[in-house]
Formats: structure tokens, C-alpha cells, sequence
């Protein structure tokens, strides 16, 4: 872990979160519906910058409350320190830090509308294959590209097979989460795909666990899966 890497993603998680508010703001809808760009309370149009941003956690019209406040900044400091901290400078930084980046606004959105919208997953995958092809030409590393181009194909058939024997628990926005997920193990190699996959279910066993236990939770409640499958595959990343 590099110190001045981790120092810097925290600065660089403090600026972005605004921009990740109003990305969350706007996209934390119910599937089929439109992007949201008026206040939830008083229906009063949301002051926009460049269309997505809001600075405010609250509506300036009614004070409504829209987001948690520091929440998201804090999480957004805390995911790109450990993750410019571990790859301190290299080419395959960028990536990692843009999947990262996106899975804290996905892990937000799935938690408060159990979904992840393909408006964000879909384009994620050009971006992210051009930042990973960028890393494995300036590394001559063209077996990573083919790892991780496999490793996001293998991840998403395998949710995807999952998703069709047990309909309601996971979703197709999961599949798609996870072949973006599915690139980044597989450009670290093999072992970070199998551990990366699993501690996501471990988390997410334990957790529904814990709340069945203490009563939080009933069997028939639904569970957002996402923010487990993106906790799991940060820690992985950031320890393997
Ligand atoms: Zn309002």
C-alpha cells in the first residue's frame, strides 16, 4: 500500500462524490421509469450542473433529504485510497479506479431501489475494456487483456446461469455487474476470479444470516446483491 497514492484517492474521492450524488440521485429509480430530475417531496425541478451534478444533499425548494449526507464521500475516499494504494501509479490504475469509482454509485443505487441500471453498466464495458487494453499495451501484457476479457465472458455466463435456475434472487443487472467484475479478476489472474467471486457470496450468506438471526430480515425478504458482490471484490483486489 502506497501512502501517497492512498492520500491522493482520498482527495480524489472528497471531488468526485458530488458528481456520484447526482449520478445516484438521478438513476435510484424504478426499472422503466425516467431519470429523476425533480425533487421526490415538493416535485420542484433539481438544480443541475453540467445535468448530473448536485453539491446539495438536500432540495433547496422544501430541504427534503435526497442522500445520506458523507456517506457517499466517505465511501468514495475510502475505495479509491485502497485502490490507488495498491496499484500506486500503474498503467492498470485507471481502470481500477474507474470500476471502483462506479461501483460505489451502483452499490448506492442497488441498495436503495434493489437495481442496477443498465444506463450505467452497459456503457461501462467500452470504457473499461479501452482502459484495460491501454494497461496491457503499455505493459506488453497482451495475456492479462485475454485473461480479463475471458474472466468478464466466464463471470457473466455463470451469473447468468444462475439467474435462470433461481429467478428473484439474482437479477440481470447482476450478470451484468459481474462481467465487469469478471474483467477485473481475471486481468489480476485466475485465483483473484475464484476468491473474488466467492467472498461476495460469503458476505452476502453471512450478512442475511446475521439480520434472520437478530430479526432484521424475514426468508421472504429480498436483498440487494450488489453491494455484497462489490464489497467482496474491492477487498479481494485491494489483500490479493
Ligand atoms: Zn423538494
Amino acid at each position: 500500500m502506497n501512502a501517497t497514492w492512498a492520500a491522493a484517492g482520498v482527495l480524489l474521492g472528497v471531488l468526485l462524490a458530488p458528481v456520484l450524488r447526482g449520478l445516484v440521485i438521478r438513476h435510484a429509480v424504478p426499472s422503466g421509469e425516467p431519470l429523476r430530475d425533480t425533487c421526490p417531496g415538493c416535485q420542484q425541478r433539481l438544480p443541475r450542473w453540467r445535468g448530473f451534478r448536485w453539491l446539495s444533499t438536500r432540495c433547496p425548494s422544501c430541504r427534503a433529504s435526497l442522500t445520506t449526507p458523507l456517506l457517499l464521500e466517505l465511501a468514495t475516499a475510502v475505495v479509491l485510497a485502497l485502490v490507488l494504494g495498491r496499484f500506486a501509479g500503474q498503467w492498470d490504475a485507471a481502470a481500477f479506479a474507474f470500476l471502483s469509482v462506479l461501483g460505489v454509485a451502483l452499490a448506492a443505487i442497488d441498495a436503495r431501489v434493489q437495481r442496477l441500471p443498465d444506463r450505467l453498466t452497459l456503457p461501462s464495458y467500452p470504457a473499461a475494456i479501452a482502459l484495460f487494453t491501454v494497461a496491457a499495451v503499455a505493459n506488453a501484457d497482451m495475456a492479462a487483456l485475454g485473461r480479463a476479457l475471458l474472466g468478464g465472458l466466464a463471470l457473466a455466463a455463470s451469473f447468468y446461469l444462475l439467474a435462470c435456475l433461481r429467478p428473484g434472487e439474482l437479477g440481470l443487472g447482476d450478470v451484468k455487474l459481474a462481467g465487469l467484475l469478471g474483467m477485473a479478476f481475471g486481468w489480476l489472474g485466475w485465483p483473484v476470479l475464484a476468491l473474488g467471486t466467492a467472498a461476495g457470496f460469503v458476505l452476502f450468506g453471512l450478512t442475511s444470516i446475521g439480520l434472520l438471526i437478530t430479526r432484521r430480515v424475514t426468508l421472504s425478504s429480498q436483498l440487494a446483491f450488489g453491494p455484497f458482490l462489490l464489497v467482496g471484490a474491492l477487498l479481494s483486489v485491494v489483500a490479493l
